[in-house]
């Protein structure tokens, strides 16, 4: 081993510097921003610069130095999820907030703005609202981002309050915008406080993220190191093509797997970027092989701004009938419409059931093959 710094002199001189910064930190500094920024990068037209730059006045646009190597061409699948797109403005079909998140806590009383409280068992809590990128089909694509939604330290407070005070809750999810964009410290805190209240009633806490697929390199061990001292602890990501897996997010991946974490993964079926059996199969083999258990596939939630990313049910369905029995079931997800209104996840299942009366269910399988089954008799 050198030994290095042993006069004091150097010793302090060092540390006189501020400590170099993370990776993670650099490659989020080194994110482009900007209509210009965009423009310059894929040598957009002026007309389509003056387009781009009405979309961004409107929508939060940030595409990270790692995220942004990932794509190859113009309007390939990555660059489709995070380059804005004059659509995004053009189209004005769709709501804001189809799922009701903010109006369904009216119907419960005095629920703070970042909870949305929609199971009875589980909360929503909303602890950041900045994303390593701004995907451009976004749910939450209302507020994500947009300064005026910043979270400040009492609209954390009524909601622990709100959490603490409702003993039905079992479940805290901790979501977004991306929580792991906290510092560890404050991160810290916030689980912390959520896991003694989760612990009390035997329940679970867990953590939405994108960090694992857009900016996999904020997965540190001393990230790790703190998690995993708030067992049980779940993640849930959000990895939409194939071309996402990359050893940086296998990395990731396995370390917070190592740290005994269960990650799980969301994806949105999203038009021109993996509405293609082919491409989703691809996806959820490469997600089980980096330990992520495919959770849902969504349904695209008809939001402004969002609709040319929306596809038909019925593709939805295919797709799903395409993997049932033909792959491994550990790797496949529930297909999912989150109802507008507020109404929750409610799966879609392709119609496997012919018929079903007193004596028999006659069912359809994987390869269209028709089998009955025999119902149980009265008592
Ligand atoms: C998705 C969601 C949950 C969690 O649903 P699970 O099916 O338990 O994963 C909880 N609350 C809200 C508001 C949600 O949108
Ligand atoms: S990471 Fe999630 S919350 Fe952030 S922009 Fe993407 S979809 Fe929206």
């Amino acid at each position: 081993m050198v030994k290095v710094n042993q006069s004091s002199t150097s010793a302090t001189s060092l540390e006189d510097e501020p400590p170099p910064a993370p990776e993670w930190k650099k490659i989020l500094k080194n994110s482009i921003t900007s209509a210009r920024e965009f423009a310059a990068h894929f040598k957009f037209s002026e007309e389509e610069l003056r387009g781009l730059e009405r979309v961004c006045e409107t929508y939060p646009s940030k595409v990270n130095s790692y995220y942004l190597s990932l794509i190859k061409e113009r309007d390939d699948p990555i660059y489709k999820q995070c380059i804005p797109s004059i659509k995004e403005i053009t189209d004005s079909e769709g709501e804001e907030d189809p799922l009701h998140e903010e109006t369904i806590n009216q119907s419960r009383q005095g629920v703070p703005s970042l909870i949305t409280h929609r199971y009875s068992d589980r909360a929503l809590f909303l602890i950041s609202n900045k994303c390593a990128m701004y995907c451009r089909f976004c749910t939450r694509k209302r507020k994500v981002g947009h300064k005026k939604s910043h979270v400040t330290k009492e609209q954390l407070e009524s909601g622990f309050k709100y959490l603490n005070s409702h003993q039905e809750i079992r479940d805290i999810i901790l979501s977004g915008g991306d929580p792991l964009l906290l510092e560890n410290s404050s991160l810290e805190k916030i689980i912390s406080k959520a896991h003694g209240i989760i612990k009390k009633r035997k329940g679970i806490l867990r953590i939405g993220t994108k960090i694992p697929c857009v900016l996999p390199q904020r997965i540190t061990p001393d990230l790790c190191e703190m998690l995993k001292k708030y067992h049980p602890l779940y993640i849930n990501t959000h990895f939409n093509h194939p071309l996402e897996i990359t050893p940086e997010s296998e990395k990731a991946c396995n370390m917070l797997a190592d740290a005994g974490i269960p990650l799980g993964n969301q994806t949105v079926l999203l038009k021109g970027v993996n509405n293609n059996a082919g491409t989703m199969i691809e996806l959820v083999k490469r997600l089980v092989n980096i330990r992520v258990k495919p959770y849902y596939i969504y349904q695209a939630d008809p939001v402004k701004g969002t609709n040319h990313f929306r596809t038909k049910v019925e593709e939805g369905m295919e797709i799903y009938r395409s993997m049932r029995g033909h792959i491994s079931g550990v790797a496949i997800p529930y297909l999912v419409i989150d109802a507008p209104g507020g109404g929750g996840k409610i799966p879609i299942i392709p119609d496997y059931i012919i018929s079903i009366n007193e004596k028999e269910v006659v069912l359809r399988n994987y390869e269209n093959k028709v089998f009955k089954y025999p119902q149980t008799k009265d008592d």
